[in-house]
């Protein structure tokens, strides 16, 4: 192992920023009153968490009352989805998602399969793109829901949502969008883009881990999801997270302030590392759409080599990536995401997802360089099957 460490999973979670830590340290320690208290450390509290409901409203074009706290961003999908499928239950009971949305979206739908509802699920197009017309299509007239990724976690493939939102519009039904990958590297205002409602997550956006956000727009039935004290106005009971609110708050202020430099600087180092991978290594495919795509995300696969092993090896040269998601990493079942884009599943098991973030550099990428290729060769130096297409060639 080097001294060396380079992160390149930002898709997975980020590092806290210090202006985050430092924003969220008095709320462990002298400013730890409950926000449900009357008395002054209490109030101060309260003040706390509605001055970041207000940074996170305002990120997103949304009303502070819209928006509600939660434990994660998959408590937000679980919530907004569970939550319309079982309060609009009179309406209807078909669901309308797609074949990529991150396990809490999918999981979730599927619960709501083994309990009445009928979920389509819409396959997507070999760069992992669906249409709105393919929304417009499967939308039957008891159809209460379509929840569709903003962008995925693991190809970066951007949706079409404002095409999709102004359909959801057009024929009365809720939009819910998991916007976890998205917020602080894209800028979105749910109104430009009728969303309804919207997940997000801190840990994504240099913010703490455990702690969420659920965008629901003003009139939209959604039961409560925590049942109990009247936190987060009787719909999210728990005393609230004060130290993570906060942080998520700071966090989420600095993203929308720095959201152009930023995307830049990763489209920049994302371009870059395409493009070199492309030229120095055979044998490849680039997954994802080319242009509709994250600033920050790379994903590859190689033929003939194991997922697994190129992250160990890229581990022991001191840098951290991840082969499909952190989700399902440990077990063998290959991304669900690269499946529906049409690979192979040996060619699934070969891919190396790279996610850059705000302390990458392009030193960072030229290291890259200089070891991926080298361990790709020895992999497939390893591979009887890529052995055999040598001799062949
Ligand atoms: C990370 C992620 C989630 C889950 O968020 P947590 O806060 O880790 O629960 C949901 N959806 C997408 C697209 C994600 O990337």
């Amino acid at each position: 192992m080097e001294d060396k460490f380079i992160y390149f999973d930002h898709a997975s979670t980020t590092p806290v920023k210090p202006e985050v830590l430092e924003a969220m340290l008095p709320y462990f320690t002298h400013k730890f009153g409950n926000a449900s208290s009357i008395y002054s450390i209490g109030r101060e509290s309260k003040k706390a968490i509605e001055e970041a409901r207000d940074k996170v409203a305002a990120a997103i074009g949304a009303q502070p009352r819209e928006i509600f706290f939660t434990g994660s961003g998959s408590e937000s999908d679980n919530w907004a989805i569970k939550g319309v499928a079982y309060s609009n239950k009179s309406k209807g009971n078909h669901i309308i998602t797609t074949a990529i949305e991150h396990h809490a979206v999918l999981h979730t739908c599927q619960y709501l399969e083994s309990d009445g509802f009928e979920v389509t699920y819409l396959p997507v197009d070999e760069n992992g793109l669906i249409t709105a017309e393919q929304v417009r299509a499967a939308i039957k007239p008891t159809t209460i829901l379509i929840t569709v990724m903003f962008a995925n976690n693991e190809i970066g493939t951007i949706q079409p949502i404002a095409e999709i939102g102004s359909i959801a519009r057009e024929k009365g039904i809720y939009f819910h969008t998991d916007a976890v990958q998205a917020i602080g590297n894209i800028d979105i205002k749910v109104n430009d883009m009728n969303i309804d409602l919207l997940s997000l997550s801190a840990h994504k956006f240099y913010g703490p881990k455990g702690v969420g956000a659920l965008y629901v727009r003003k009139g939209v039935k959604l039961a409560s999801y925590l049942h109990g004290g009247a936190q987060e106005r009787g719909r999210r009971a728990s005393t609230e997270n004060i130290a993570g609110i906060v942080g998520m708050g700071k966090a989420i202020e600095l993203a929308s302030a720095n959201i152009e430099a930023y995307n830049k600087k990763l489209v920049d180092l994302r371009d870059r590392t395409i493009d070199e991978i492309t030229k120095k290594v055979p044998f490849i495919k680039l997954n994802g759409d080319r242009n509709k795509r994250l600033p920050g995300n790379v994903n590859f696969s190689f033929q003939y080599i194991e997922g697994e092993s190129l992250l160990l090896m890229l581990d022991l040269k001191g840098i951290a990536a991840s082969s499909g998601s952190a989700c399902t990493s440990g077990s063998l079942d290959p991304s669900h995401v690269l499946l529906a884009i049409g690979l192979p599943h040996e060619i699934a098991h070969g891919s190396l997802r790279i996610t850059f973030g705000e302390q990458n550099t392009h030193q960072d990428v030229d290291y890259l360089m200089e070891v991926l290729p080298m361990i790709v060769g020895r992999l497939r130096e390893m591979s009887p099957l890529y052995e055999a297409l040598a001799n062949k060639a």
